[in-house]
């Protein structure tokens, strides 16, 4: 059942999601990254919507043909190209991967080569900078409003697509979920794991490419056009460029593991992942690069050493702590944390058709802190990304906010998820270990 806070939250996201990327966009484009200038100018009547609105770039052929290009390329580097990083990179876990066990008991199999697009998409863009010169490398920056409306109508379609899917034509039904609530459905999802033939998977491809390797690409844009600009790259734009590739490349080499993350295990295939990845994502995760385009910061060398620090000590917390998790799950408890046996909660659930399994929940390393640990580091290195870009303005600052809104909420709805599975031994996880995000705090 959809409860009203639902319903009404996902009525507003539908509604004003869109407009909140293009108010964003468009204050950097037209007010120097300011959010408040525009309304200021809209109340005091100096202008318009639609004045606005008429110097907004519209959607061109030539974005149109970028767009397809960029989406049809990474299609062809997910379906036709089988791993083989892992054949050669130690370490690295790619190629054919089973997911988790669905709700209808099935097991997906992924071809695991995010990696490998990664590297090939950035291999082509710096040969084309240094060498081909085929377009120029601030083209994303330069198309960027046009591109929005490309990436819009691409998010819309393949939410729409994976809805109609879902009830004419389903990968799997047992696994399909109808709450009977239409903006429910579109917005969270029918198919939990909608795909097209035997490897085009929704779900990993729309996530990880376009949205993530496009990422580092849109900010490597952003300092080619601060160069093209000031002649030079400032230290806060390397600093973002840098911090948030660590970030990136970190998802891809760890994209087998990602299989057994919350969008992957639990989540369906709706606008939540199908717009969000196409939208949201490349958009709003990007503000910090588009920000010092308009405002090239250059940070004292105290101040970038200490934004660094706080970045890598927030990336090693977020990756040491899910690798505990990995670790723990993976063997079974049979590992050791920080060099010791690891402590853990034994618990035991029901599945939908009564039968009982067992499983564990860590209570060393990390996990004995807080239990959702991962989710504080993570914070911590955005909280490096909006820092790198200083005071001057509240936009690069959003990341920060929305991730804290993201992580928060996530985290509730996880404990709701877990409180509901495991029951009385969920009680006794929490008794354990109190906090969630911050010991002594929350
Ligand atoms: P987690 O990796 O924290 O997974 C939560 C699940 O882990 C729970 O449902 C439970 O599953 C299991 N679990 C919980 N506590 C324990 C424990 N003590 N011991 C063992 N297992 C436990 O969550 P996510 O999948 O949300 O996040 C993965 C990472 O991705 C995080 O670091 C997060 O920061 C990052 N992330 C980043 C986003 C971004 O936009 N930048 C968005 C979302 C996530 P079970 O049912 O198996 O017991």
């Amino acid at each position: 059942e959809v409860d009203w806070f639902s319903l009404a939250s996902i009525l507003f996201l539908l509604t004003f999601a869109p407009f909140i990327v293009y108010y964003f966009i468009m204050s950097c484009d037209q007010y120097q990254c300011s959010l408040t200038d525009p309304v200021v100018d809209l109340l005091m009547g100096n202008k318009h919507l639609s004045d606005i609105w008429n110097k907004t770039p519209p959607l061109t052929y030539r974005a149109a043909g970028i767009y397809t290009l960029w989406v049809t390329f990474q299609v062809v580097l997910y379906v036709f190209l089988p791993d083989f990083c892992h054949k050669f990179l130690p370490g690295y876990v790619g190629g054919v991967q089973e997911g988790a066990v669905t709700p209808a008991g099935v097991v997906n199999k992924y071809e695991i080569n995010g990696l490998q697009a990664w590297i090939i998409t950035h291999l082509l863009w710096f040969a084309n900078a240094y060498y081909f010169h085929w377009f120029s490398p601030t083209i994303i920056f330069d198309n960027w409003i046009p591109l929005l409306w490309c990436a819009n109508i691409l998010g819309y379609v393949v939410s729409t697509f994976a809805m109609i899917k879902g009830y004419l034509f389903p990968t799997n039904a047992k696994d399909c979920k109808f709450t009977g609530n239409f903006f429910y459905d579109y917005m969270m999802g029918i198919e939990f794991n909608p795909r097209i033939g035997k490897w085009f998977d929704f779900k990993l491809f729309f996530n990880g490419r376009p949205g993530i390797v496009a990422w580092t690409l849109i900010n490597l844009s952003y300092a080619a056009k601060q160069q093209e600009l000031y002649g030079q790259v400032t230290n806060s734009m390397i600093l973002v460029n840098v911090l948030q590739g660590i970030y990136v490349l970190d998802y891809f080499w760890n994209e087998a593991w990602y299989l057994k993350t919350i969008d992957i295990c639990h989540d369906h295939f709706g606008w939540y992942l199908g717009w969000g990845d196409c939208v949201w994502l490349p958009y709003t995760y990007t503000l910090q690069g588009l920000y010092l385009v308009y405002h090239p910061v250059q940070l004292c060398t105290a101040n970038a050493m200490g934004i660094l620090i706080l970045g890598l000590i927030g990336y090693y917390i977020f990756r040491m702590t899910n690798h505990q998790k990995d670790l723990f799950r993976r063997t079974n408890g049979n590992c050791k944390i920080w060099g010791k046996k690891p402590e853990y909660i034994e618990c035991s659930y029901m599945s939908v058709d009564g039968t009982k399994f067992y499983s564990k929940l860590m209570t060393s390393g990390f996990w004995g802190w807080a239990r959702h640990f991962n989710y504080t580091g993570d914070l911590m290195g955005s909280l490096a990304y909006c820092l790198a870009c200083g005071f001057a303005h509240i936009l690069p600052y959003f990341y920060i906010i929305y991730m804290m809104i993201l992580l928060t909420h996530r985290c509730l709805r996880d404990e709701h998820r877990c409180l509901s599975k495991y029951g009385k031994d969920w009680k006794r996880y929490t008794a354990a270990v109190p906090y969630r995000l911050l010991p002594g705090v929350f």
